[in-house]
């Protein structure tokens, strides 16, 4: 019997929207994607801006929105705005339900991957599968190639009885006492009852407290005046900030078949969100006219590597507040971001910076002393002089 063309390993983001989107716009190849967990997605809310995509992105994407907002504010110490450009979420429960329907019996749930290779995959349990193209789509793959720290957080979905969630999100509040690193809490109003609040830490280390950030975060809304109610679901996150590292090495490192998604390595190096990428890569693989694992490698090696040089202003940004600042600074620096107007914003979490964007974040009265910001920058050039990919 025929195997499928094509073979998508991990049902979460970047598997499941190339998945979505290859039944779409290539219904002529069989697809099979196997997803170890009870379904798509896990348990996440997945969110972007809206000038993250393009109008072709923002269209397709649009059935998996599960609420968008027209802005959203910042708070901090000393300036607090509202930022006027679009924000949008899609709940991984929405996101299982569209491919569900979509995909049918194309999406196996439930079946752990032993083992990846170019063109077979390995079940457990022994089964082999082989196919022409084999996606890899596991989720983050940690190597040696990539010096990444931390953004961290616990989130807690609460019902609001009395409807008084606030009217937008509050994308940072960093208001709060700085431990362990840059902290601030992020809230999403779903609806006038029901609201999701994060407390986030851009931080060294990976470890989290889910106990002790319950009660900081049920103390936050209830000071706002929120009234948090019956909590409805958690989340917990750790994404990879990017510092440096090797791309190349990295993507070889981290799969026999064509890597995707976090595994590729395919993220905001600032925010360690993949969303727009995931779109993106779903859209560059569909538009290839065969798939198979060899050209859809050096495909993806290439455009990651791309995004890799493009990206280095936000990895040397990183450098800054991590190497360069404590969790006070680290505010202090984004603080003074957020000075800038609307559409450098919006460009900065696109990663589609003009050289005028920069010349701008860069202006003012630098949150850093020079010299260590001096010295952060030499040491960056003589790593890259060594060979290495800053
Ligand atoms: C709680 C949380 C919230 C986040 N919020 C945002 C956000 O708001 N916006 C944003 O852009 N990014 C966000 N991120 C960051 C990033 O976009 C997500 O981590 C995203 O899910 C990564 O996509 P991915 O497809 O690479 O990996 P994942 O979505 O993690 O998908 C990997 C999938 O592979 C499956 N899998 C793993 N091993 C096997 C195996 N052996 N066999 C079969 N299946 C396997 C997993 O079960 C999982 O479904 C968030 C991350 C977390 C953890």
């Amino acid at each position: 019997m025929k195997g499928p063309d094509c073979v998508i390993v991990g049902a979460g983001l970047a598997g499941g929207l190339l998945a979505y989107r290859l039944a779409t716009l290539r219904p002529e190849l069989s697809v099979l994607v196997l997803e170890a967990g009870a379904s798509a997605g896990g348990n996440h809310t997945w969110s972007f801006h809206q000038g993250d995509l393009d109008d072709a992105a923002l269209v397709w994407i649009a059935p998996f929105i599960s609420a968008r907002w027209p802005d959203y504010e910042v708070r901090f110490p000393k300036r607090g705005r509202t930022i006027r450009t679009g924000y949008a979420s899609i709940a991984s429960t929405d996101f299982a339900e569209i491919l569900a329907r979509q995909l049918g019996t194309a999406l196996r749930t439930g079946q752990a991957v032993k083992s990846v290779g170019p063109q077979r995959v390995e079940l457990e349990g022994g089964r082999v599968i082989e196919a022409p193209a084999v996606i890899d789509a596991r989720g983050f793959h940690p190597s040696r190639h990539l010096d990444i720290r931390f953004q961290k957080f616990l989130g807690v979905e609460f019902a609001v009885p009395h409807g008084r969630a606030p009217l937008r999100p509050i994308v940072m509040d960093a208001r709060r006492p700085q431990n362990d690193g840059y902290r601030f809490l992020y809230t999403l109003p779903f609806a006038p009852d029901r609201i999701l609040v994060e407390d986030t830490y851009y931080a060294d280390g990976d470890a989290l407290d889910p106990d002790a950030l319950e009660e900081d975060i049920r103390r936050y809304a209830t000071e706002e005046g929120w009234q948090p109610g019956v909590v409805l679901r958690r989340e917990v996150g750790i994404l990879p900030i990017a510092l440096g590292g090797d791309p190349v090495k990295h993507l070889q490192s981290a799969s026999a078949a064509v890597p995707i998604g976090l595994r590729a390595g395919l993220f905001h190096p600032t925010t360690g969100y993949s969303l727009p990428d995931a779109v993106r890569t779903a859209d560059l693989i569909c538009a290839q006219p065969r798939l198979e694992t060899a050209s859809l490698s050096a495909l993806l090696a290439d455009h990651a590597a791309r995004l890799w040089r493009e990206r280095g202003l936000f990895r040397l940004l990183n450098r800054f507040m991590f190497i360069g600042a404590d969790g006070e600074g680290r505010r202090e620096m984004l603080q003074h971001f957020h000075r800038l107007p609307d559409d450098v914003i919006a460009r900065f979490y696109a990663a589609r910076l003009t050289r005028v964007d920069i010349l701008r974040i860069f202006a003012g009265k630098p949150p850093m002393p020079i010299g260590k910001a001096l010295s952060i920058m030499l040491q960056s050039s003589r790593l890259r002089r060594a060979g290495a990919h800053s």
